[in-house]
């Protein structure tokens, strides 16, 4: 047996080989004490050997684990069981699971997709693809080389994959891939050689898998970049899961020009499915959001989120959707009940399609489709709706004629084995029919049995019992012993009686069992015959899971502007934002109700930049991430929340916030912060939407200053983009341009202390409030005062020796009048002691005598 192991094991190395053993599957060597250890079980030994064992029942649990722990497992099986003396059990891997290959649902989350995606080269171009086994969405993409880094980082962001194909030599000797890639914490990472990436056989693969004669139908060429990773997928999966991947019957291609962009950055800083504090949905745009019903629709959700769509025809397509059910409110109910009684349609039918569905599953897909058909018939009523039904009705048909086969052929409770019968209902299958008769028959014959012993032997209290070791027996309790007649054999002695079995009991015995196991024969041909049956309506199942998870998302939209109170917003291809009473979809979800303040914007040729002041808490960020979620919103076809709003359609949105470290990436803040402004500068048009939030922060006031200005001027000259700044450089407000405009959080000065507006208000602030603000969060008074003695000195050096120094336009920007206007306007009278008072005249006067004589 061990040279069986390790024949099977040296084509697996890389993986841990779970050895099935009778009702156990077993590790050896290396690999029992990599999982002892992971899975924290005992490691024992034999001949020498290490070994340690898990229940077969228990696998799953296990198995999760090691997934987690980043482990490929093969599964190897008994697959023939010689006579007792004949040799040892045949046996054969049948299936690898690796991370991002796994379609058993109870190893997965329900809402996420979970995603392979493979990486090569070919010439001056990344070929990049993806795949979710579990649901067989499969799609690929290509991008210039000297583009990767960028590119690379959103998309493995978006997807956060939990495995990774990598072209060896790639790996090996690009620095910014190796990089890339080996910071994904908990993402399996797999070098693939490179003649697997070869363009000819990977063609060969996918027209077979795509069951199409040339691939121009898919969008590509002969020689498109996007075959190579393609192919190397399918390859892998097929070798990994080791069966029929029916359900993968399509490539979707795709660009960035198809989606509207969101970089890294971007994702995370909007906050848009995963927070910036733990990385969990809470507090999300995607928490506040969902609304859906069904886990396609959950993960539908996720993924609209983050490629919001450009074109504007799809966009009011999804708009006019989602008015119908809004306006429709007991039709949205109604669907809202069908969608929440589906089960995960897509990832039954992969494990359909891979053969690896139980009868309870095709008890779930019939369910499902029940309900599919109640909603498309309402909604049939409605002309609106018949567009969106155009596609699927075409298919009622068959979607009926498969739920009466499962409904006819499955029982309602079957058994999720196919060892055990119980799996086809009565009055599906003639012979299966009769052979449960017999068996019936011979449960009857033996009740009539026992009475006619009991008689005959005079014993009253005599027993037919079955166990599964002797079968059935008739059971003689101690005090009876003595009426036994002399046909009875005995089988065991128990401590208050004795077992016996007779001939006639042997006979019905073999009745039986022979019907017995007929009946599972018979019910496992069947189950596996409809299987197939449904396996060939694939396409179909998985034209309807595509229209399911859509309605559910657009359903989804429908509720949420119901119960969060959104609007429809207007999309045109105009340059032009315009919102009115807008609103932070998330902030306004977590407090008390209408405790939000609504805030407008105007942006568009006249006035396309907008700079925005205001001290810390004054609500800039939240104004700012509000504005780049209602657009980011309203293009994934969803209502918003604003009074009014009219949105150019646009390309980018980019979302950079100012000091955030990067550490482990070995980044500093100020690195990271240059690093995405350099982006946006390099890759945003006219039709962008960027969000600046206190950029220039990580350095120096000075260097911080004159790159926030410098690159103001840049975005307003050359870029032109929808911008909105938001800084605390308050000389930045100096800056003059046609097409800027200057707001700011409005700020209430009250009883020597501040409150703040949470509303924007035309013009620049005056004070930076940040002493105050420290007051606000409970800093010692003491601390305050000092704060305020050494910002006096601060601004008085300022006066002394910057001044001089500074080139003419930066001397306009810091006047010493208007600084000592802004001095005296910051004096809180009620608290300035007159020591103090006669202390800042000084150096006011002393400030204008200096200024005089120059
Ligand atoms: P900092 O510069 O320190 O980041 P900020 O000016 O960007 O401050 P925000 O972080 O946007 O301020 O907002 C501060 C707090 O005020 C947040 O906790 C938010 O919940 C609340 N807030 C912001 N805007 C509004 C609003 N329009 N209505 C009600 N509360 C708001």
């Amino acid at each position: 047996m061990m040279q069986q192991y390790q024949a099977i094991k040296s084509n697996h190395r890389d993986t841990i080989l779970f050895f099935r053993l009778g009702d156990f599957y077993e590790m050896f060597e290396q690999d029992a004490q990599e999982a002892s250890s992971l899975l924290d079980i005992t490691l024992t030994q034999r001949n020498g050997v290490p070994m340690c064992g898990i229940p077969y029942h228990a696998a799953p649990g296990y198995l999760a684990r090691l997934l987690k722990a980043g482990k490929k497992i093969a599964i190897c099986e008994q697959t023939h069981i010689p006579q007792a003396g004949q040799g040892i059990a045949r046996r054969e891997v049948v299936e690898i699971i690796t991370p991002g290959t796994i379609v058993d649902e109870n190893l997965l989350d329900r809402t996420e997709n979970n995603y392979l995606v493979c990486i090569g080269r070919v010439d001056d171009d990344i070929t990049f693809s993806f795949i979710d086994l579990s649901t067989g969405n499969f799609q690929s993409t290509h991008f210039p080389f000297d583009q990767r880094e960028t590119c690379l980082k959103q998309e493995l962001l978006r997807l956060a994959p939990s495995e990774v194909l990598v072209q060896e030599s790639l790996f090996e000797e690009d620095p910014v891939l190796e990089k890339l890639l080996s910071e994904r914490e908990g993402t399996v990472i797999n070098r693939y050689p490179d003649w697997s990436f070869n363009l000819n056989s990977n063609r060969t693969r996918l027209l077979e898998q795509l069951d199409t004669s040339n691939l121009k139908g898919y969008g590509l060429s002969d020689q498109a970049p996007e075959i190579a990773s393609a192919g190397v997928i399918l390859d892998y999966v097929s070798d990994t899961s080791r069966s029929m991947l029916t359900h993968i019957r399509d490539l979707k291609i795709y660009s960035g020009h198809s989606y509207l962009g969101l970089d890294e950055s971007t994702q995370k800083n909007l906050e848009i499915v995963r927070n910036l504090n733990d990385q969990s949905k809470r507090f999300t745009l995607l928490e506040v959001l969902d609304q859906t019903r069904s886990a396609l629709g959950a993960r539908k959700l996720k993924s609209w989120l983050l490629q919001p769509l450009i074109n504007l025809t799809d966009i009011d397509e999804r708009l006019d959707r989602v008015e119908f059910f809004y306006t429709n409110q007991l039709l949205l109910t109604e669907t809202r009940e069908h969608l929440a009684k589906m089960f995960d349609l897509e990832r039954l039918s992969s494990r359909i399609a891979m053969g690896k569905a139980h009868a309870k599953d095709l008890l779930a897909v019939k369910m499902s489709l029940q309900q599919v058909l109640s909603i498309c018939t309402s909604l049939d009523t409605y002309q609106e709706m018949h567009i969106m039904l155009k596609d699927i009705k075409s298919q009622y048909r068959a979607v009926n004629t498969l739920v009466e086969l499962l409904d006819q052929a499955i029982c309602d409770e079957p058994s999720i084995l196919l060892s055990e019968g119980n799996l086809v209902k009565e009055g599906y299958n003639l012979e299966l029919d009769r052979l449960r008769k017999i068996k019936e028959n011979a449960r009857g014959l033996l009740r009539e049995y026992l009475e006619e012993e009991r008689k005959k032997t005079g014993i009253s209290s005599l027993k037919l019992k079955y166990n599964r070791i002797i079968g059935h027996f008739i059971e003689v309790t101690k005090a009876n012993m003595k009426f036994v007649p002399e046909y009875y054999i005995r089988r065991q002695t128990l401590v208050n009686g004795e077992r016996f079995t007779t001939e006639a009991l042997s006979r019905f015995e073999s009745e039986i069992n022979n019907a017995s196991e007929k009946i599972i024969e018979l019910e496992r041909e069947i189950f596996l015959k409809i299987r197939e049956q449904v396996r060939e309506q694939i396409a179909l199942i998985l034209s309807i899971c595509h229209f399911i998870s859509d309605l559910d998302v657009l359903q989804s939209f429908a509720f949420s502007a119901t119960v969060q109170g959104y609007s429809r917003p207007i999309l045109h291809d105009g340059v032009g934002l315009h919102i009115e009473e807008g609103r932070h979809p998330v902030v306004e979800a977590n407090l008390p109700g209408g405790a939000f303040i609504p805030n407008s914007i105007d942006l568009g040729e006249q006035k396309s930049f907008l700079l925005l002041t205001g001290p810390n808490m004054a609500g800039k960020s939240t104004y700012l991430r509000q504005i780049a979620l209602i657009v980011l919103m309203a293009q994934i076809g969803s209502f918003v929340p604003a009074g009014e709003a009219v949105i150019g359609v646009v390309d980018r949105i980019y979302c950079r916030v100012g000091a955030t470290d990067n550490l482990a990436r070995g980044e500093s803040t100020f690195l990271v912060e240059m690093n995405e402004t350099a982006n946006i500068l390099r890759t945003s048009s006219d039709r962008s939407l960027i969000i600046m939030d206190e950029v220039g922060r990580g350095t120096s006031t000075n260097d911080g200053l004159a790159i926030a200005w410098a690159v103001s001027e840049y975005i307003l000259n050359t870029v032109r983009a929808k911008t909105l700044f938001a800084t605390h450089f308050h000389e930045l407000t100096t800056l003059k341009h046609d097409k800027l405009t200057n707001w700011s959080m409005a700020v209430l000065e009250q009883d020597g202390g501040i409150v703040f507006l949470k509303q924007v208000k035309e013009g620049p602030i005056d004070n930076s409030y940040g002493i105050h603000v420290a007051r606000l969060a409970g800093i010692p008074e003491e601390v305050i005062k000092k704060a305020q003695v050494i910002l006096m000195g601060l601004e008085k050096k300022k006066f002394d020796t910057e001044i001089q120094e500074m080139t003419p336009v930066q001397s306009l920007l810091f006047s010493p009048l208007e600084m000592i206007k802004d001095d005296l306007l910051s004096l809180n009278l009620n608290q300035i002691t007159p020591l103090e008072a006669l202390n800042r005249i000084a150096a006011w006067q002393k400030e204008l005598e200096g200024e005089d004589k120059k």
